[in-house]
Formats: structure tokens, C-alpha cells, sequence
């Protein structure tokens, strides 16, 4: 089964023989007229006398990936979790979508930090692994909250219940961040987008260039008090 967006789309495009930029084109621009992904991908599977049934993803299996990917090497995540928090900074090509990098982060504070693995060699393919969590993270905020032109309206009906809290999470701060407020991904603390530094408020980024270890993008667990989503809050 395939798990990603970009895996589906080149299934489809082999499938139906149409050029994968053109497939790529003609789903976005469904998207934006407030289609699902998923709904799109499937009408043009239908249109084309596939069956739709054979082109499905599911969240639950992305997320798992996800975290798998994470708990597998505490360096490697180290990294991609560096990498992500510039890219997420870029413009243009680089840019990496703010609501999949919250998603990440959920993803990552959802690790107990005693269930990382420490591998002794180094990670082979940073590169590879940061593209495939890019790829895995964008399409899993893609099925679990909904979208329309203006970005993410709420959460997708068919979130499953156990991708709920996270998508609710990605929802609340993707608007928060609209309002121009962003929530350091050190230690949580509510601040204004223009009192950020490499996402993280001034009195965390000072303190970064000497901690170098996951803690830092850890330490939102421990907090209590604002910037977590409260579970009952309701924004459907
Ligand atoms: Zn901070």
C-alpha cells in the first residue's frame, strides 16, 4: 500500500498512463475548489474505469512510519529535526509546510525519550530519510485535517479517532500562527512570530547553541499551563 501523496499520484499516473505533472496539477487545483486529496484522486480513478478502492492511504499506518522513523535512530532524529526547523524558516522550493512540521513535532513529543534507540554508527542517509519524513508528514496533515483555498479549516471527518488530539493540535497552532503568534518548539511558550528566532522564542534560541540534544525539542511535554491543545476543546 502506498503511504505517501507523492507514492499514490505516481501509482495513479502509471495506472491511468497520464503524466504525472499533469495528474499533480489537476488534484491540486481540486483541492483548492475544497476536495479531499483522497476524494480526488479517486474520482479521477473512477473517470479513467479504474477501481477507487485501490487508492486509498492511511493515516494511522503514516503516522506509525513516522514515529518508527523517529524512534529508530536519536542522532538521525536529531538532525532531521534541525534540518526540518530551517526548512520551515525557507522560502520558495525549500520551504517545508508549517502544519507538517506541528504534526512532526506531535509525532516527536508522543516519543518517551527512553524509547529512542541510540545507534553506535552514524546515519547513513540523512538526506533520504529527511525527504521520506517530509513526504510522510505532508501527507499525513493533508488527510486528517481539512482543507480549503485559505488552508486548514478543522479536522477531516475521517480522522481516525486516534489522530484526533494531533490534528487538533496542528489545526489550533496553524491558526494561532495566522494571528502572527507561534509557539516556541523549545519550551512552548506562546510568542509573537516576530519575536522568533529558528522557531524557537529569543531566551530559548540564546540557550540553544549549547544544548545540544533532543531536550530541547522535548521539553513542551513537561510543561503544563497554555499551548498544548486541552483535550475537550471542541473546533468542529
Ligand atoms: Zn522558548
Amino acid at each position: 500500500m502506498s503511504l505517501t501523496a507523492r507514492d499514490l499520484l505516481h501509482k495513479l499516473a502509471k495506472d491511468t498512463g497520464i503524466d504525472y505533472s499533469i495528474l499533480a496539477k489537476r488534484v491540486n487545483s481540486d483541492i483548492k475548489k475544497g476536495k479531499s486529496f483522497l476524494d480526488s484522486i479517486r474520482i479521477i480513478a473512477s473517470d479513467k474505469g479504474l477501481n477507487p478502492d485501490r487508492y486509498l492511504l492511511d493515516s494511522r499506518k503514516i503516522a506509525i512510519e513516522v514515529k518508527a522513523i523517529l524512534q529508530d535512530d536519536y542522532s538521525q532524529t536529531l538532525m532531521i529535526s534541525a534540518v526540518l526547523a530551517q526548512m520551515v524558516e525557507a522560502r520558495g522550493k525549500q520551504h517545508y509546510p508549517v502544519p507538517a512540521f506541528l504534526a512532526y513535532l506531535e509525532i516527536l513529543y508522543s516519543i518517551s525519550e527512553n524509547d529512542f534507540t541510540i545507534q553506535s554508527d552514524p546515519p547513513e542517509d540523512i538526506d533520504g530519510t529527511t525527504t521520506r519524513i517530509i513526504e510522510l508528514t505532508t501527507s499525513l496533515v493533508s488527510l486528517v485535517c481539512r482543507w480549503n483555498d485559505d488552508g486548514i479549516v478543522g479536522i477531516a471527518k475521517s480522522c481516525p479517532d486516534e489522530l484526533r488530539e494531533l490534528a487538533k493540535a496542528v489545526y489550533r497552532k496553524t491558526r494561532m500562527l495566522q494571528n502572527g503568534l507561534w509557539t516556541c518548539i523549545s519550551c512552548g511558550k506562546i510568542v509573537m512570530v516576530s519575536d522568533t528566532r529558528a522557531l524557537m522564542c529569543l531566551e530559548c534560541d540564546g540557550q540553544f547553541s549549547d544544548d545540544s540534544s533532543l531536550t530541547t525539542f522535548h521539553r513542551e511535554r513537561e510543561r503544563v499551563g497554555y499551548g498544548r491543545t486541552e483535550r475537550g476543546d471542541s473546533i468542529e
